[in-house]
């Protein structure tokens, strides 16, 4: 593809773009396909000879659309949202454009700098600890994933607790059933056994419960385990439960500081609420955590992969990860003067992520991105009030931020049937989860073009499908 060929396919792509943008909301939310079915549309093998553009877009609108479940819809209500404005899309394109490698300081200064900036600006954005800040001990970086922030913050810890003498088997980690399920895997990455990671018990808002880690830490600790990492959570997955952050690093602290267990916490969703400064009860207790992630690319505006790590003392991180072969060598690096972000996380090679993240804060500001999560928030309190008015319907925990967790009074099944007729509508997508053993329904607000009329219709969904739903 020649530049000036580069130019036309181009265009038509961002014509493409800004059409599906313009009518997402015209696509059934979840996709309808069959499993197989989008394969057995396309040849079994690779072409051998190169095609024009014109095709390819063509097999996009015949073959892929139908395969696809449209995240960006405006009634798209399940998981939890994964953004992608404008902005950022327009970023994404320019670090594929410039196909930057920034895996050392020295092989982009500009991929790595932007990084450390932007990772500093959104402890400003969202008010979060100075601890973090690239200035002092500590700093952040842009994952791929939470899970991966979470495996790389395991690894700095599982490395310190067996420098100091701990064996890799006595080693625990403590979580709840509600944590994410990347704790488990960065474990079982990390080489340890699923027995290794102890279940904290939870209250009655699905929350750690501090008494109970108090508990276990000292019954591990009389047994001669090493509890080497907490994983705790400011909005987990099931129903955004807040981990008690503060009451959690006080019980944490009652251990010697030369064995203390690595305090991690994931705010993988509710931590872009903390742009506001009224949600930044989501912050609570942050400034005593060793690491702290939250992901922009479900909730702040910026399209996957964006995902801001943050760590308080770095040098434990570069324990872990930094290993520096001689073909990495290089003036900057061993000047000491730089930071080399392939020290930070688990693969070499790196995208340069920032640039979207970059745009989409200098786009929006930082007052567009709280218009952004206040209205998805006022929407649920608005939902959830709508909820709590019926005869039918209940609201089953508290709504902090932008999930609404409620259910049918009638009973599981009646619930998942619920679930069933609406999505297979092809109007709305929500998911579900179990809370205390029931079924429950979620509705996630926060994709970028949900507005009230959306809500409004998904709640007239829900009505329309409990009237209707045949529980035999
Ligand atoms: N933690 C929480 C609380 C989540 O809700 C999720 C995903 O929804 C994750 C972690 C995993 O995020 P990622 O896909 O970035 O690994």
């Amino acid at each position: 593809m020649t530049p000036d060929e580069f130019r036309t396919a181009g265009h038509d792509v961002i014509e493409w773009i800004a059409t599906y943008m313009e009518t997402v909301d015209q696509y059934p939310v979840l996709s309808t396909v069959e499993p197989g079915e989008v394969r057995a549309a396309l040849p079994e093998h690779p072409p051998a000879e190169g095609e024009p553009f014109e095709r390819l877009l063509a097999d996009v609108d015949r073959v892929i659309m139908p395969g696809i479940t449209h995240w960006q819809s405006p009634s798209f209500f399940a998981y939890f949202p994964a953004n992608a404005s404008g902005p950022s899309i327009l970023g994404e394109l320019l670090s594929a454009g410039l196909g930057v490698q920034g895996m050392l300081w020295a092989t982009s200064p500009a991929c790595t700098e932007l990084e450390t900036l932007m990772c500093d600006w959104m402890l400003d954005a969202a008010g979060l600890p100075d601890r973090f800040r690239s200035d002092g001990l500590g700093g952040g970086v842009i994952q791929d994933s939470a899970s991966s922030a979470t495996l790389c913050a395991l690894l700095a810890a599982r490395e310190a607790a067996v420098r100091g003498g701990a064996q890799l088997t006595d080693l625990r980690l403590y979580a709840t059933a509600h944590s994410h399920s990347s704790a488990q895997k960065a474990a079982r990455i990390a080489g340890l056994a699923d027995e290794q990671l102890v279940l904290v018990d939870v209250d009655a808002r699905h929350a750690m419960h501090p008494d109970d880690l108090a508990a276990r830490l000292d019954a591990d600790l009389a047994a001669d385990h090493t509890p080497f990492f907490v994983f705790a959570t400011t909005g987990t997955t099931s129903s955004t439960a807040l981990d008690p952050i503060e009451a959690i690093a006080d019980v944490v602290a009652t251990i010697d500081p030369k064995s203390r267990p690595w305090l991690h916490v994931d705010g993988a969703f509710a931590g872009s609420a903390a742009v506001c400064p009224e949600f930044r009860f989501v912050n609570a207790g942050l400034d005593r955590a060793d690491s702290y992630c939250f992901n922009p690319h479900k909730w702040l505006l910026t399209n996957f992969d964006c995902s801001l790590f943050w760590v308080a003392d770095r040098t434990r991180l570069l324990d872990a990860l930094s290993i520096l072969p001689e073909y990495l060598r290089n003036e900057a690096t061993e000047a000491g003067t730089v930071l080399d972000y392939r020290d930070w996380q688990v693969p070499l090679g790196r995208r340069f992520r920032a640039l979207k993240l970059w745009f989409v804060v200098r786009s929006f500001g930082t007052d567009g991105l709280r218009e952004h999560i206040r209205r998805h928030c006022d929407l649920a309190t608005t939902f959830a009030a709508w909820v709590e008015a019926s005869d039918d319907f209940e609201v089953v925990t508290p709504t902090p931020l932008s999930l609404v967790c409620f259910r049918h009074t009638g009973g599981d099944a009646t619930n998942e049937a619920i679930l069933d007729a609406c999505n297979a509508s092809g109007d709305l997508y929500l998911t579900h989860t179990k809370l205390n053993g029931r079924f429950v329904l979620r509705l996630a607000i926060g994709a970028i073009g949900t507005e009230l009329r959306h809500v409004e219709a998904a709640w007239a969904a829900l009505q329309t499908a409990a009237a209707t739903v045949d529980v035999a």
